[in-house]
């Protein structure tokens, strides 16, 4: 069965999920209009700057489609900003801040502060086997989890980085741009087994 993935490229490193993509062997292309939306069977949301990406998916007719699909089930990965896009709930975020949605979640922005803007870090991650490389770039923290959430990744210091709840994965960080491909295939896999 061939399968393409979409990733949302309103705004954010949407080329390197592509390039991750096609590092492993999966079909995708650019969503930017709800014909391309009705193409894909998942959909990623990059890393960028969520309170853009928000009013980008309003004026181009994405925001209610997207929402929509999300909670009747459709595949969605979240990284970084995609992660804050995923989030029923976002702490710090500007006035009239809202997401998606689908996962249970709050999302802390910019939870690392100036001191550690960006790092990277070698993290079990449920589901892959050995470390995962993660870069974390101006990342969001998650502070709280809701009951139907699966709790995938932490740091050394208990904070999570990485969630899933049914069809919505999200993480804190950057699989992309650390040559990381084993979270696209995690997420390959479950739009299969969707
Ligand atoms: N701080 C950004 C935001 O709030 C996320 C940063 C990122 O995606 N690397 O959207």
């Amino acid at each position: 069965m061939s399968l393409t993935v979409g990733v949302l490229a309103l705004q954010g490193d949407f080329r390197e999920h592509a390039a991750t993509l096609h590092a492993i062997g999966v079909e995708s292309i650019e969503v930017r209009r709800i014909s391309e939306l009705e193409k894909v069977s998942g959909l990623i949301i990059p890393g960028g700057e969520s309170t853009v990406m928000q009013k980008l998916a309003v004026a181009y007719d994405l925001f209610e489609p997207i929402k929509n699909k999300i909670h009747n089930g459709f595949p969605v990965f979240g990284t970084c900003a995609g992660l804050i896009m995923l989030a029923e709930e976002i702490l710090d975020g500007i006035p009239g801040q809202a997401g998606f949605g689908g996962l249970d979640v709050s999302v802390r922005r910019n939870a690392f502060g100036h001191q550690l803007d960006s790092f990277e870090a070698d993290l079990e991650f449920a589901g892959v086997d050995g470390l995962v490389h993660a870069a974390f770039i101006r990342a969001p923290i998650v502070d709280r989890v809701g009951a139907g959430v699966e709790v995938l990744s932490k740091l050394d210091d208990g904070r999570i980085v990485g969630v899933r709840q049914n069809n919505a994965l999200g993480i804190s960080f950057h699989p992309e741009v650390a040559g990381e491909t084993r979270i696209h295939e995690l997420f390959v896999r479950q739009i299969k087994n969707a």
